[in-house]
Formats: structure tokens, C-alpha cells, sequence
């Protein structure tokens, strides 16, 4: 039996950041209750929320008065305790289930995964200490990244080795986490492609998003990516393939790494909205967030158009104050702001999305305004 969510009922998001409040957004435009579980009083999605619970997230008991108050549960973020998740899967209903997160929150298992869903990833192999290092660099060879296995982002738990000398950097990323070290893919562009699909197993893509990363933090997603169609179609392709891998509920972001001669190595996946598809706000028919919720809630899924090209900035906490210079003279830019309370460098504070029929001409004039240069 399919679970159909209707109007005037309650999602409950775990975590209240921007992806929660822009999901709680649309959830508000379609008629739904939002209740938001995150530490933060006034965080960004309790702002635009019913009601928000102030408790860390990995409180059982703040889990357990959430689901009990929510029709449905799903969470923006995927560092979300496994443990407390599981203790409500009984009382709520809980979409997207526990698999995905515990897949993905963990890059060995998310790339074993990948791997034996007949994907390509990079190279991998498990490092729990100096002496694994070493086993790994010799087979792996340089260059090559070694990354937390759990809790990192944005570039946070990574150090990228090019030769012997760099071993001595992972001693602190070793002595506290177990960790992966990777292959560097000499990739050509990086995109992405966020997927959506329901209960009734319905599947719907986004157009793919070519993303442009600075300090490993997404700077830029340009859309449609300047790939070949034949190559859209391929990315488009390995994303279906994933949702119907790991039976999605949802909308998933895919990363991906296009490498010479068009071979695409899937980087990551995040099991909610992501940074990415961010445009499809203004430029597509229905937005990311809009997909997560209608799957979610198990309403059908429409095919995805993109209404014009579209360029996204992020606004980091060094760029605020650039940016907002900016309003007065860009009336047809979307300017984002999370009201986030605290800024700091590379916190990301907002975003900015500018449709358009020139992407060059568009990527120049965001260069020209010289706010982006920090
Ligand atoms: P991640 O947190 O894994 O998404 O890594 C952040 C960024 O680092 C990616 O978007 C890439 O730009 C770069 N990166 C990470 N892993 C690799 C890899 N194995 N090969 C090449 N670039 C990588």
C-alpha cells in the first residue's frame, strides 16, 4: 500500500539549515505542516517552519516527540544519527528508510555500493592507519586523496598527497577517524544530476549541472553543463540507475567527474537536496526541494523542464557584504540570503541565480563585479 500524504499534514525535517528551509518553503506553498528538529533556536528552516524543536539531533527523545507529531519524517542533512533514526522507523513514516543513509553516509560503503551497481568510481581502498597508508599509496599511487570515512564536507577531513613527503599530513585525519584513500581523477568538469523517485518507484532528473569548486567548496553550478548531449544523457542515465539501485525515495544528488574521452566516475552521492540544484528554483518547472517533498509524500512525479539556462553563485560568509552591495544594481538576479545569524569565512550564507540566454556573458559580469574574488 502506497502512503499518500495530503495537504495540511506534517513533514518533520531532521536538521534545519538552508536545504531545510528551502524545503519547508515549498512544503509551505503546497499546504503542508513543517516541523524542524535542529540545536540552532531560529535556525534557518525553524524561521520559515510551523515549529521547531530545539534539541541536538542525535536526541532520541527530541527524534521520538518529532515523529510523533509528523505524518511523515525525512531529514536535510546526511549526518543524521543512524541509532535514533532506527528507534522511530516503527512510529512514522519514514520514506527514504534507514539504507540510504547508512550507504551513503559512509564513503567505503557508498563506493562498494557504486562498485557493485556496475558504476565507475576512483580507485579506493580502506586506510585505518600510517602503515594502511602506505599499503594504499603503493597500490593507489600519486595523486591521490585521503578523506574521512564519515562526517566530512565541503572539503573538511580531506588531504590530497602528491608525494612521500605529504604522508606526515594525515597524521591527525588518521589518529581520529577510519579514513579512504582515493585516486585522483583527472577529470575535465565536474556536474552533477539530482534524481527524484517514489514509493510507486516513478523516476524523474534534473538537467545536469556542471559545477565549478573553489577551496572545494561549490563556487558556481552552471545549467545546462557544457557537456555533449550524448554525455547529459549518459550522466542523466547512471543517476536513474542509482535511484533504482538503492530504491529511492527521495531526491538524491549524484556528483559526478567527467574524464577524458567521456568517461564518467560517480564522486559522491547526497541522499537529500543538494547545493547544486539549487537553480532549479527559478529555472525549472519544479524545484528540487518541491520534487523531494512530492516523493516523499508519494504524490506523482512530473518530467522535469528547464525553463532557461541558468548560472548559481554561492555567497559565502566573505561574500555578504559584497553581494548585498549588488541588489541596487542587478534587478534580475535571485538573491538568497538563509539568515544564518552568525557569518563566517567559507560558511555559506546564500546564493544568487541568474537566468539567461548568454551563460558566457552571464559567467563574465558575475567576475566583473569583483565580489566573488575572496
Ligand atoms: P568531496 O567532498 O569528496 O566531494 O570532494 C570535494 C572536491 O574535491 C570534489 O568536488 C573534487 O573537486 C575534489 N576531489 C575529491 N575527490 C577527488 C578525486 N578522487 N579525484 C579528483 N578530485 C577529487
Amino acid at each position: 500500500m502506497t502512503n499518500f500524504i495530503q495537504q495540511g499534514k506534517t513533514i518533520g525535517i531532521i536538521g534545519g539549515g538552508q536545504l531545510g528551509q528551502m524545503m519547508a518553503l515549498d512544503a509551505k506553498q503546497t499546504g503542508m505542516k513543517v516541523i524542524i528538529l535542529d540545536p540552532t533556536p531560529n535556525c534557518p528552516a525553524g524561521q520559515v517552519a510551523d515549529e521547531q524543536i530545539v534539541a541536538p539531533y542525535a536526541d532520541s527523545n527530541a527524534i521520538a516527540a518529532l515523529a510523533q507529531k509528523a505524518d511523515v519524517l525525512t531529514y536535510e542533512f546526511e549526518n543524521v544519527d543512524l541509532q535514533a533514526l532506527e528507534k522511530v522507523v516503527d512510529k512514522v513514516y519514514l520514506p527514504q528508510g534507514t539504507n540510504l543513509l547508512y550507504t551513503t553516509k559512509n564513503r567505503i560503503r557508498e563506493k562498494t555500493f557504486l562498485r557493485d551497481a556496475g558504476l565507475k568510481t576512483a580507485p579506493f581502498m580502506a586506510v585505518k592507519s600510517a602503515a594502511d597508508l602506505k599499503v594504499a599509496v603503493n597500490k593507489i599511487g600519486y595523486p591521490c586523496v585521503l578523506k574521512t570515512c564519515e562526517g566530512g564536507y565541503d572539503g573538511h577531513g580531506q588531504e590530497v598527497l602528491r608525494r612521500d613527503e605529504d604522508l606526515a599530513k594525515c597524521h591527525d585525519l588518521l589518529a581520529t577517524r577510519d579514513c579512504i584513500l582515493e585516486g585522483w581523477v583527472p577529470f575535465d568538469l565536474e556536474c552533477s544530476v539530482m534524481v527524484g523517485r517514489n514509493e510507486r518507484g516513478e523516476v524523474t532528473t534534473f538537467p545536469v549541472a556542471e559545477n565549478i569548486h573553489r577551496n572545494e567548496i561549490l563556487h558556481t553550478s552552471i545549467v545546462p553543463a557544457r557537456i555533449s548531449p550524448a554525455l547529459q544523457e549518459k550522466a542523466t542515465k547512471m543517476a536513474v540507475q542509482i535511484a533504482e539501485a538503492i530504491n529511492l525515495r527521495g531526491i538524491l544528488g549524484v556528483e559526478m567527474f567527467v574524464a577524458h574521452r567521456g568517461e564518467i566516475y560517480i564522486n559522491e552521492l547526497a541522499p537529500r537536496p543538494h547545493n547544486s540544484g539549487h537553480y532549479s528554483i527559478e529555472a525549472c518547472n519544479f524545484s528540487q526541494f518541491a520534487i523531494h517533498n512530492r516523493a516523499i509524500c508519494n504524490w506523482p512525479l512530473p518530467k522535469i523542464e528547464l525553463l532557461k539556462s541558468a548560472v548559481m553563485v554561492n555567497v559565502l560568509g566573505q561574500h555578504v557584504a559584497g553581494v548585498r552591495n549588488q541588489i541596487a544594481q542587478q534587478p534580475s538576479w535571485h538573491f538568497h540570503d538563509y539568515g544564518k545569524a552568525t557569518r563566517r569565512h567559507n560558511r555559506k550564507m546564500g546564493h544568487v541565480t541568474i537566468l539567461t540566454d548568454d551563460l558566457v556573458q552571464t559567467l563574465a559580469e558575475v567576475d566583473n563585479t569583483g565580489m566573488w574574488n575572496e
